[in-house]
């Protein structure tokens, strides 16, 4: 699933994060503000031209 970046138009890569996973004794969603622990996984979006990022929340 391919798409465009909004800045210029060049190809951005996607990658999906999972919130459960740890980072040594604590989770990544302990990390997080409390209307964001509801969301199960986080979707990072980089434009390989540019670098410009995008971020989706997923449930
Ligand atoms: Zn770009």
């Amino acid at each position: 699933m391919a798409c465009a970046c909004p800045k210029c138009g060049g190809e951005m890569m996607s990658i999906v994060k999972s919130l459960s996973a740890r980072i040594g004794p604590f989770s990544v969603k302990s990390f997080l503000p409390p209307e964001l622990q509801r969301y199960e996984s986080v979707e990072v979006r980089v434009c390989v031209a540019c670098g410009y990022t995008e971020l989706y929340w997923l449930k």
